[in-house]
């Protein structure tokens, strides 16, 4: 703190990423990263767009990339919008859809960065206990609330809902907005993208972070009703303009085009996942049913702060949070079937 800091900022607690450690050595399965690299064809478009053209504002309205995103989920370009990151989407869609009047509602077990969301941006919020078996609350989102936040597949816990669960949210909220963040949806879950036409009320954001091994070009893009585009945009010409540079916007339309390699990387690190989880409860651990590139796990008798410092020890970083409700679980990212195999090894040794 500083005593020329707003008054805003003088009590925000600001969201806390993930480690990105210098050391090339450490094993990382601490921020859901792909283990694979992008697309060739991405990597392509982002050389051929590093020239002249640098000199010139990149097109504010993201045509191309939105097109692309667009012909992929069958819907208009005008229902798509895209951002620097999900992050920002998800920044832009608390401060399009929610008021300070009426409670932003969201499961207490769920992406840390929607608390700092509403604490920055001067919202209520209302964090609704999770089922015991760590499942999403749906009924407790379903009462009166000025909005509703669903991660699906949620993270840390991975578990995901179907989509008629989505619709039941919807159908019980119909006069406020209904976020779904897919940011892990591509590993196994259902898009509630195709719900669009029929739910004015709905914004589906995804990434091209995970499931495209695209993390460092930073983009995100939002789905809905052409009227909430409309919203985001207003916050974003609030703002800047200019969120998605040139490089990102040629990189991600290329890889969104690119299906075959999106699978590929998809389906192994799935199988990856299914193997870990076998090995792991195999071992005694607990590991909540996961469609996402990542596992949540415990291991009855040992602290979560101690397995975290032993594999780290032992050259694996993984997630941990000093959350009462979660302090003996770990959030382990699926890496490569080599990398896995590591982790194993030192989680064996630490039992
Ligand atoms: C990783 C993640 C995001 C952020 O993704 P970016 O597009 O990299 O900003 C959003 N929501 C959840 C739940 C995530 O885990």
């Amino acid at each position: 703190m500083n005593r020329f800091w707003s008054k805003r900022i003088q009590d925000v607690v600001p969201y806390t990423p993930g480690e990105q450690p210098k050391d090339r050595q450490l094993i990382k399965l601490n921020t859901n990263e792909c283990p694979y690299p992008p697309s060739p064809k991405a990597i392509e478009a982002i050389k051929a767009a590093a020239g002249d053209t640098l000199r010139l504002y990149p097109d504010p309205e993201c045509v191309e990339l939105r097109a692309a995103i667009a012909k992929r989920e069958g819907l208009d370009i005008n229902q798509v919008f895209c951002g620097n990151g999900s992050d920002e989407i998800l920044a832009f869609a608390f401060q399009a859809f929610f008021d300070p009047e009426r409670e932003v509602v969201f499961p207490r077990i769920t992406y840390s960065f929607y608390p700092v969301y509403t604490d920055f941006f001067g919202l209520k919020r209302r964090e609704v206990p999770m089922n015991p078996d760590f499942s999403d609350p749906i009924d407790l989102l379903c009462g009166q609330n000025g909005g509703v936040v669903l991660a699906n597949p949620n993270a840390p816990t991975g578990i995901a809902v179907g989509l008629e669960v989505v619709e039941k949210l919807l159908k019980a909220n119909p006069d406020v907005v209904v976020i779904v963040d897919e940011a892990y949806v591509d590993f196994g879950a259902e898009s509630a993208a195709k719900l669009i036409n029929r739910y004015p009320n709905l914004l589906v954001v995804q990434t091209t972070s995970k499931s495209r091994a695209l993390a460092g070009l930073r983009v995100g893009w939002a789905m809905g009703d052409a009227g909430l585009i409309d919203g985001l945009r207003c916050v974003r010409d609030s703002i800047n303009s200019y969120t998605v540079d040139r490089l990102a916007q040629a990189g991600a339309a290329a890889a969104i085009q690119d299906e075959d390699y999106f699978q590929s990387v998809r389906v192994k690190v799935m199988k990856t996942r299914k193997w870990v989880e076998s090995a792991l409860k195999e071992k005694g651990f607990t590991v909540l049913p996961s469609q996402a590139n990542f596992l949540f796990v415990r291991c009855p008798g040992h602290a979560g702060k101690e397995l975290l410092d032993g594999l780290r020890e032992r050259g694996v970083l993984v997630r941990w949070w000093d959350k009462p409700d979660i302090k003996d679980w770990l959030r382990i990212s699926i890496g490569t079937d080599e990398e896995m195999t590591v982790l194993i090894a030192g989680l064996k040794e630490l039992m």
